[in-house]
């Protein structure tokens, strides 16, 4: 398949690299100078849209994936895909596919978790919304990217199921971390804590499989000196997006709300920019109850 690929940064380099290695034609487009084994580059988006039979998106925001878009859907061809994986506010990812569709376009907005390494091995998990048509065109390339895809619903619903994950995620994390802090001042071991959580109902994802305690639990950032990982950055851009459509939904998230406030003062105003997202509990425990 002829594939346009645009934005090869941290995760789309390495997605396009998986796509050319599995035999397709791939035909890149960064504003920054990138080299991706087996990719062809070209000087513009709308060249690369030209010709291709799918379009991938892997951009940084919205309003970026808004300019791209406007440029590329009237490049394409009619019956052509648009796959955006980038994670962007749910808005966005509506108003692409329906500029898509009213060119006569599929459009799929399928954003990933899994990560750089995921983004390397190809073991991506994709949650995409779209009709059965357009997903069903994506499938062959996000299989080749990924190990699981979930057919979420109608357009937005790959976006709006990532926001709300994450948003489980920000909430969890804070939970665990400050749990642990409050262990270490009630003189309670890390590992028997973990020992008791990790199999009893305070145990989630962010206990069992990425424990934020170095030398507890599974190898995790926490035993890397809290390099990311998943950056707290990352957590507080996907935070913003869930209060972003809670607030346009008008839905009451109350802890999301908190866990966003949270990791802006982490990575705004205490020492968080650039460290993993667990990295809350070495905040936590140099805190005391009135800080
Ligand atoms: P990145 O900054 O490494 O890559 C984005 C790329 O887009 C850059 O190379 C940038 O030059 C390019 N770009 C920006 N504007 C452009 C334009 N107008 N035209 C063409 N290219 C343009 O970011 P990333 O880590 O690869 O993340 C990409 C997306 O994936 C984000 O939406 C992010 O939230 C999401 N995501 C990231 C991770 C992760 O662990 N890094 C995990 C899941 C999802």
């Amino acid at each position: 398949m002829k594939i346009g690929f645009i934005g090869l940064g941290n995760m789309g380099g390495p997605m396009a690299a998986n796509l050319a290695k599995a035999g397709h034609e791939v035909i890149g487009y960064d504003t920054v100078d990138v080299a991706i084994e087996g990719v062809s580059l070209v000087p513009s988006a709308a060249e690369a849209a030209s010709t291709a039979e799918v379009m991938i998106t892997m951009l940084p925001n919205g309003q970026i994936l808004r300019a791209v878009a406007a440029e590329i859907i009237p490049a394409m061809q009619a019956g052509a895909a648009f796959v955006d994986c980038s994670t962007v506010d749910v808005d966005s990812a509506r108003a692409v596919a329906d500029q898509a569709a009213a060119a006569g376009l599929l459009a799929v907005d399928a954003p990933v978790s899994g990560g750089i390494g995921g983004a390397s091995a190809g073991t991506l998990t994709f949650m995409a919304g779209g009709s059965e048509e357009a997903f069903a065109k994506a499938q062959p390339l996000i299989d080749i990217m990924g190990q699981k895809a979930v057919h979420c619903g109608a357009s937005g619903a790959g976006q709006s199921a990532k926001i709300c994950n994450n948003m489980i995620l920000g909430v969890t994390m804070i939970a665990t971390c400050e749990a642990f802090a409050l262990a270490d001042k009630l003189g309670l071991d890390r590992q028997k804590m973990f020992d008791v959580v990790s199999t009893s109902s305070g145990s989630s994802w962010s206990m069992n499989a990425y424990c934020p305690a170095p030398g507890v639990g599974p190898q995790s950032p926490a035993d890397n000196g809290y390099q990311p990982g998943f950056a707290a950055d990352l957590m507080l851009k996907d935070l913003r997006l869930s209060q972003q459509a809670a607030s346009s939904a008008d839905a009451d998230t109350p802890m999301g709300q908190l866990a966003e406030a949270l990791y802006a003062r982490f990575v705004e105003e205490e020492d968080g920019k650039g460290m993993d997202f667990s990295a809350m509990l070495p905040r936590f425990e140099t805190r005391n109850r009135e800080d």
